[in-house]
């Protein structure tokens, strides 16, 4: 998935992406940066 790293503040496709599901039942998706492993967010199915 692609997501923007806050902490390179550049877009990067993420690592380690795994599909999780919110507190309020809808899915998103969470990885990692490839360069600075930071944990990345998504809202939303993978697609
Ligand atoms: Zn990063």
């Amino acid at each position: 998935m692609e997501a923007y790293c806050l902490k390179c503040k550049e877009k990067r496709e993420a690592i380690d992406v795994e599909t999780v599901t919110m507190k309020n039942g809808k899915p998103a998706q969470q990885g990692k940066c490839p360069v600075c492993g930071t944990k990345m967010f998504k809202i939303g199915a993978a697609k």
